[in-house]
């Protein structure tokens, strides 16, 4: 969210204005096929083509296969059945609604009311020491990211109203379920393994992305005045992270702690029925679902082994017994007057 240069900016403008009809036809399209499916979501049409067909393709699945990933286990069906009369497609289309490319600083100041200068920023983590919820992303090749809660955490901790523009649709961005996702090279068909060995990634492998994305856009119990003042008072993301009580909203990263895999990286969580936690429940329940459904294999491997890696790698990102507390899958934008006894 800081100032680069304006080389930067010249870059990003001309290229801009050098995105083809193309893309602005294939974005209507891929919003259409989304909506036939109930998916009702806008595309930025600087999103490269292939990536909105994946993304098509990705819901459009989900649609054959919800049903039974969600009925798989009993975490699954706590998650995606008895809620809000849901299923994956409807947890899914209630916090994701724009789509653009992870992209440049430059990039979300043109599309959102985001003033080039911020008060209190640092506490997303400054260049010295990076941490936060954006720079961890930006430390490994990044899948996708939920940006909703973190701008309307930077609108709130710097008093302002935030609006932003994707497409032709100007929304404002006044809670955590904004929606904003961006997508990048990580949100793959396939992932290399040695030289020109690939493995080809079933859809279910970028649905977890989705599904754990969903979840930043909950704030289930609002944030205190406390929080707030938390945030403007940290000097860089390691204060930040150490002293702030209001990851539920939002249910942001912590930073692994020393001897995890990926120590020092924001990539860890230690809220109840976190971002990981969604996405290794949906995992977990995808590799049952295909384990007893015997669809083909990913070139030498199986999917049901793709997402049971894939799952075992989010549980291990949990710092806490993530079913130890409440499953609450609502959302406020209230700010409360001090803290109050928060569950952690
Ligand atoms: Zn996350």
């Amino acid at each position: 969210m800081r100032t680069r240069t304006l080389a930067l900016l010249a870059l990003t403008s001309s290229a801009l204005a050098l995105v083809a009809c193309n893309n602005e036809e294939a974005a209507k399209l891929t919003e259409a096929r989304l909506s036939e499916v109930g998916v009702h979501v806008k595309i930025d049409p600087t999103l490269a083509p292939p990536m909105m067909e994946l993304l098509a393709n990705d819901f459009i699945t989900l649609t054959r296969t919800q049903d039974q990933i969600a009925r798989a286990d009993s975490r699954a069906r706590e998650i995606f059945s008895t809620h809000e009369g849901g299923t994956v497609l409807k947890y899914l289309n209630t916090r994701l609604r724009y789509f653009m490319p992870a992209a440049s600083d430059e990039f979300l100041l043109q599309r959102c009311t985001l003033p080039r200068e911020l008060r209190y920023s640092d506490f997303l983590g400054g260049e010295e020491e990076p941490s936060g919820m954006l720079t961890a992303a930006a430390k490994s090749e990044m899948g996708a990211a939920n940006i909703g809660a973190a701008v309307w955490l930077l609108a709130v901790v710097n008093d302002l109203q935030v609006s932003c523009r994707i497409g032709d649709t100007e929304f404002p961005v006044d809670g955590t379920r904004a929606g904003l996702m961006m997508f990048g090279p990580g949100y793959k068909a396939a992932e290399k393994i040695i030289g020109p060995l690939k493995i080809k990634l079933p859809p279910e492998y970028r649905q977890a992305i989705l599904v754990h994305e969903a979840r930043h856009s909950d704030c289930p119990s609002g944030l205190t005045e406390d929080d707030i003042a938390v945030a403007r008072a940290s000097r860089n993301g390691s204060e930040f992270d150490r002293n702030y009580a209001g990851r539920q909203c939002g249910h942001l990263h912590k930073l692994c702690p020393a001897g995890h895999s990926l120590e020092g990286i924001a990539a860890c969580d230690d809220v109840v029925y976190g971002a990981y936690y969604m996405g290794a429940v949906f995992s977990a329940a995808a590799a049952s679902y295909l384990g007893d459904t015997d669809d083909g294999r990913s070139g030498i491997i199986s999917k049901a082994s793709i997402m049971s890696a894939s799952a075992a790698d989010s549980f291990g990102r949990l710092l806490v017994d993530a079913e130890n507390g409440k499953l609450e899958l609502g959302s406020t934008s209230e700010v409360r007057p001090a803290h109050g006894s928060r569950e952690r």
